[in-house]
């Protein structure tokens, strides 16, 4: 790290601790030529979360949008908007975890899974303008199909978990 007081490039580590709850690590540092302090950050890179549409185009995830879709299901129901803003948080970490692209279908799916736990009408709602189904049983097939292709997909990943017995 190049010494802010006198430009020379090297220094050795006084000090490091992490701060913001573990979000960053915070170094104290003394430049090996001047002696001198300075103190430098490190945080985790916020990643880009790309949302991939039905026809193939991309676009960025947009927290904002997705509040907006649910406030529309919520609407005259007993959802505060404390509860909407924590089911955003819910669905974009669990889209992160999965990221750095989701497609529309993954990101509806996530909201649904939230949208259950909170509000029965609010979530037949926001299915109904999601897959735009005329009856219930049509959606619950087809959420069923979903679930199943996303288990499959993910089955892989489970599978470098397990260790090989010896
Ligand atoms: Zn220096």
């Amino acid at each position: 790290m190049r010494c802010p007081w006198c430009g020379h490039e090297q220094d050795r580590v006084v000090d490091s601790r992490t701060t913001e709850s573990g979000a960053a690590v915070r170094r104290r540092r003394q430049c090996l030529s001047c002696s001198r302090r300075f103190t430098t950050f490190e945080r985790m890179e916020v990643v880009g979360l790309t949302v991939i549409k039905r026809d193939g185009a991309k676009e960025a995830f947009d927290r904002a949008k997705l509040i907006a879709g649910v406030a529309k299901a919520i609407k005259n129901r007993p959802v505060t908007e404390q509860q909407v803003a924590n089911l955003a948080d819910r669905v974009e970490e669990k889209l992160r975890r999965r990221g750095p692209a989701v497609t529309t279908q993954e990101v509806g799916i996530e909201v649904l899974g939230q949208l259950r736990r909170l509000d029965d009408v609010a979530y037949l709602r926001f299915a109904s303008v999601y897959k735009d189904f005329q009856e219930l049983t049509d959606f619950e097939r087809e959420v069923g199909i979903l679930l199943q292709k996303r288990d499959t997909a993910a089955a892989p990943k489970a599978g470098t978990r397990s260790r090989t017995r010896a």
